[in-house]
């Protein structure tokens, strides 16, 4: 399938302009048309051209939601949530124009029920919001990508970031959810209780389906106590395969780590830059422990145990909030220290996720593709999943610099799908994945396209998203 097949669509116009009046007349000055508010709610994170869509509404109640849906429904137009717009694979794009929700103004946190370690949240609640409001009850909600995402844009991606090797992924933080449906009905998929056996799980089934089996009106999450003592530390390795060997011992010997993320030569070499950090340019682990006193202690031992295993080392290690703080924040801005290498140049984030033995041998025979191919293309993983992102460096405005990021890209899917591992951990499909979806799953893409047929009918949630329905 090419770029092209992928970001076609057909436009509906005659129904686009009577939707255009309506949302008008009912939402004022809620509704814009400007082309500077449309341009920022179109994809802008890749080289995927940015579609824009007609109009934005400015939500803010699920009545709100409920009426541009159902004007949209009577006219077959296209409705595409928004939540902050830091999507990867063009999920945001207007493929065949429509209405854009954006969420921003639906951002209120509506329960903390800390005795059940939950809370209900409007979907362009930000996870930095949550955490700031969550700080002084003692709990913390983990789910942490790159970008300060909004919770609905994070379920509907199924995002995760650093810490789900130990808290896990949107998949397993999401209790419940109500959205509105195709139709205009708002239906709620589940109860608050921690388990159930009642029906179809149409939670799990709304996270992950970027907006297009439903739009979300508020999120269910599970929380976590803030551990009582966090300890953390980086070292480094004399390869990126001794590193990642060490990654995989670590997750085989079941020692909890929260959080360890392999960075390797190219990309400290960056965060040193970008970050002013002072790491060796070399492999090197980022890792982090949760626990009391005493099981950190020992955590971070038997770690040190398995560097030194593998001749990395030394380990050190601290519980020093700000030390962490500043190493994290490094983490957290791995993108911009890529763009940051080359000014002016474009950077493809892109990711992939392979069953945790098989880490290793990825992360090496990728390192080696990208310098065979002259690549400046840093890598970055979630490694205890198995998870790592390259951030692909190249001109936007020369054609074979496109091919050659694209043709490596297809390379680390392949490679990705030849270890029984998959072409996106965390990312989403969106237009970007959809020829690698297919190759990851064949006949089973039909049965997604039947689900989408039943629960959307006339095609007009986030069109052209995850597969073609024709
Ligand atoms: C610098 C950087 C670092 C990143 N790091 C990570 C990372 O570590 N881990 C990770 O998982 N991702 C990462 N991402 C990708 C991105 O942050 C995630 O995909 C995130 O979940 C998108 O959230 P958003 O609010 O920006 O959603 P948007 O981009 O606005 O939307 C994403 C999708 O969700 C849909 N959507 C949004 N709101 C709703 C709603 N209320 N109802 C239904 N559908 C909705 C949209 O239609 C779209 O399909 C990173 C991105 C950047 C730019």
């Amino acid at each position: 399938m090419s770029l092209e097949d992928v970001v076609a669509g057909k436009r509906n116009e005659a129904g686009i302009a009577a939707v255009l009046g309506i949302l008008k007349q009912q939402f004022g000055e809620r509704f814009q048309t400007g082309d500077s508010i449309r341009e920022q709610h179109a994809h802008t994170t890749t080289y995927l051209p940015a579609q824009w869509p007609d109009g934005v509404v400015f939500v803010e109640t699920s009545d709100d939601v409920q009426s541009v849906v159902k004007v949209c429904a009577e006219h077959k137009v296209p409705v595409i949530a928004f939540g902050t717009g830091s999507s990867l694979e063009g999920q945001i794009n207007a493929a065949s124009g429509g209405i854009s929700i954006d969420f921003s103004r639906m951002n209120r946190i509506l329960e903390v029920n800390a005795e059940d370690l939950d809370c209900v949240v409007e979907p362009g609640v930000t996870r930095e919001q949550l955490n700031e409001y969550l700080r002084d009850t003692g709990l913390f909600f983990p789910i942490d990508p790159g970008a300060n995402a909004s919770i609905g844009g994070m379920a509907s991606t199924r995002a995760s970031g650093t810490n789900a090797v130990r808290y896990g992924t949107m998949k397993d933080n999401v209790l419940s959810l109500t959205a509105v449906m195709a139709d205009g009905r708002e239906i709620r998929t589940a109860r608050r209780a921690r388990k159930s056996s009642a029906g179809y799980d149409l939670t799990r089934l709304l996270v992950g389906a970027e907006g297009t089996l439903g739009i979300l009106t508020s999120i269910t999450l599970r929380l976590q106590g803030i551990p009582e003592v966090i300890a953390g530390g980086v070292c480094g390795f004399p390869t990126l395969k001794d590193a990642a060997d060490a990654v995989i011992m670590t997750i085989q010997l079941g020692i909890p780590v929260a959080r360890i993320e392999l960075v390797n030569a190219t990309q400290v070499a960056a965060c040193n830059a970008y970050s002013k950090l002072n790491l060796k340019v070399q492999p090197t682990l980022f890792v982090e422990f949760h626990g009391n006193e005493e099981s950190v202690a020992l955590q971070s031992r038997q770690f040190g145990e398995v560097v030194a295993e593998f001749g990395g080392g030394p380990f050190e290690w601290t519980v020093d909030p700000e030390e962490r703080a500043k190493l994290w924040k490094a983490r957290h801005n791995v993108y911009w220290a890529v763009k940051a290498m080359i000014p002016g140049y474009e950077a493809l984030a892109t990711d992939v996720c392979v069953p945790i033995s098989k880490l290793a041998e990825c992360v090496a025979l990728t390192e080696a593709d990208i310098e065979e191919h002259g690549l400046t293309a840093p890598i970055v993983g979630h490694a205890g999943d198995g998870n790592f992102h390259v951030s692909i460096l190249f001109d936007d405005k020369k054609p074979e610099e496109i091919a050659k990021v694209e043709a490596f890209v297809a390379r680390l899917n392949e490679r990705a799908l030849a270890m029984d591992g998959t072409c996106t951990g965390e990312h989403g499909i969106g237009q970007g994945k959809q020829a690698f979806l297919v190759a990851e799953l064949g006949d089973t893409v039909d049965f997604m396209r039947q689900i989408k047929a039943a629960m959307d009918p006339h095609n007009i949630l986030n069109p052209g998203k995850i597969f073609r329905l024709e």
